[in-house]
């Protein structure tokens, strides 16, 4: 089947969010539309204080819309679901627990019939997965931010949802081990016998081109989507190819522009 012929998984229609009540509201949302297909991987790609992270928790059913309402199967969220995996870019895992623990922790919200053995075995096998091997008795602590960030991805695939969200999870990561989360993400995502829908959101104009089918653009001031960009690279997709090539450097180029000019109508009133 082609992305055009695949099903929505999930829809925001017309969505909006404020945050407080009566006269003291802060408008952050404001009738956002956007339709995410079965097995898309859309980056949302935003400056600082736009509202990205309120966009996630609301798919996430963390937090529910002041306005509009938003589907996810045809069905509206009203809540979490084990459906739908988060990874966050900090605070993902329990401090408390060890590595393993915490992806056993996420495998028993969804496999309550699971052995403790077949567990501990399911768990090894993703940490295996996300290059952490033989660290499952770790704690968090022990651990550099690259790696717990591996841990978290690892909760979240053992876990088998059908959506990820993602809500900037390599920005607290040194460039060199943010490379190599990206081409993890890739890797894990192209490898699914069923591509995962995922929504990845991010700050960084290379990250959200490099990893996505679709890039949406949002505004820095007025909490709506100002433009979308299909992502034409082939997968399963390599980095050094995709990057080198003229393609790649115009579409950063436009996806700049469409701040730049974002940026002047704030400054202009
Ligand atoms: P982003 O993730 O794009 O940086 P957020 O979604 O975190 O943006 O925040 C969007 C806007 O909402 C920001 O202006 C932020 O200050 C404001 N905001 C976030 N959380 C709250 C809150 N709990 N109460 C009031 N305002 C908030
Ligand atoms: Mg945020």
């Amino acid at each position: 089947m082609s992305a055009e012929e695949r099903p929505d998984k999930l829809v925001l229609n017309h969505v909006s969010f404020a945050y407080g009540r009566g006269r003291e509201t802060v408008p952050v949302l404001d009738g956002i539309d956007l339709a995410i297909r079965e097995g898309e991987f859309l980056s949302v790609v935003g400056p600082s204080g736009c509202g990205k992270s309120t966009l996630l928790s609301l798919l996430a059913g963390l937090t529910r819309p002041t306005g509009g309402t938003i589907l996810l199967d045809g069905r509206e969220v009203t809540g979490p679901g084990v459906e739908r995996g988060i990874v966050f870019q900090h605070y993902s895992l329990f401090p408390w627990m060890t590595a393993r623990a915490n992806i056993i922790f996420g495998l028993k919200q969804v496999r309550s019939r699971m052995s403790a053995g077949e567990m501990k075995a399911l768990a090894d096998r993703h940490l295996e997965l996300v290059g952490l091997g033989g660290l499952g008795g770790k704690f968090p602590s022990q651990l550099s931010g690259g790696m717990q960030q591996r841990v978290a991805i690892a909760r979240a695939y053992a876990m088998a949802p059908d959506v990820l969200l993602m809500d900037e999870p390599f920005s607290a990561v040194d460039t060199k081990n943010r490379v190599a989360l990206q081409e993890l993400l890739l890797r894990l995502w192209d490898a699914g016998e069923t591509r995962k829908t995922v929504v990845f959101i991010t700050h960084d104009i290379d990250e959200a081109i490099l990893l996505a089918d679709r890039v949406v653009v949002m505004s820095a001031s007025n909490g709506s989507i100002l433009n979308e960009f299909h992502i034409p690279f082939e997968r399963p997709r390599r980095r050094t190819a995709v990057i080198r090539g003229e393609t790649y450097v115009r579409m950063r180029n436009a996806v700049v522009d469409l701040f730049h000019e974002d940026e002047e109508k704030v400054m202009n009133g």
